[in-house]
C-alpha cells in the first residue's frame, strides 16, 4: 500500500512543481503579443529584446512619458 501512496505523493509533488513552473512564467515577464494599451501587435523583436513588454515602443515612451511626470 505504501507505493501506492508514495507514487500519489510523488504526481501531487510533479503537479505541484509545474503549476508553480507556469505561474512563475507567468508572473515574471512574458511578453504580450499584442500592445495592451492600442492593441498593436508588438514585434518579435521587441518581446524578445524586453522579457515581459506589454505595450508597443509608442505606447511604451507614452507611458514612460506620462509617468516620469
Ligand atoms: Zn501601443
Amino acid at each position: 500500500m505504501t507505493d501506492i501512496f508514495d507514487r500519489a505523493q510523488e504526481l501531487d509533488e510533479l503537479h505541484r512543481e509545474a503549476a508553480l513552473a507556469a505561474h512563475r512564467r507567468e508572473s515574471c515577464g512574458q511578453s504580450y503579443s499584442h500592445c495592451a494599451d492600442c492593441g498593436e501587435p508588438i514585434p518579435e523583436k521587441r518581446r524578445q529584446c524586453v522579457p515581459g513588454c506589454t505595450r508597443c515602443i509608442d505606447c511604451q515612451n507614452e507611458h514612460e512619458e506620462r509617468s516620469a511626470r
